[in-house]
């Protein structure tokens, strides 16, 4: 999943990911028992987490990082990333952001976050 996130993006090799279970999202929607894959990347001070889905829609491995909820401060997925633009649109704050899909589903909100179930 690494390295799948690491061609997506076009990460050079002194960029390290690291992967781990994230225990809070399904790799697959609607599951019980298969956790997601978070990924987190290094580069010098910098870090950003990811995690790694199957969305409902697709049969493809969608990448979204993780965020703080606008509303609560959880480290929710915010936005889904496919490839280095997407990313860079992210780094700069643009709105054209494509919302990730565990984004009001996510069961990191804090209870009575207005992101949740909207
Ligand atoms: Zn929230």
């Amino acid at each position: 999943m690494a390295a799948v996130l690491r061609h997506r993006l076009g990460l050079e090799d002194k960029v390290r990911l690291s992967v781990y279970d994230d225990v809070d999202h399904r790799l697959f929607p609607g599951t019980r028992y298969t956790r997601a894959t978070g990924i987190q990347l290094s580069h010098g001070r910098e870090g950003y987490a990811f995690i790694a889905t199957y969305e409902a829609s697709e049969p493809r491995l969608t990448f979204s990082v993780i965020a703080p909820s606008p509303d609560c401060l959880a480290s929710v997925p915010r936005v889904t990333i496919d490839n280095l633009a997407d990313f860079g649109d992210w780094l700069l704050g643009a709105r054209s952001a494509n919302e990730a899909q565990q984004f009001r589903t996510s069961p990191v909100h804090r209870t009575g976050c207005p992101v949740r179930g909207n």
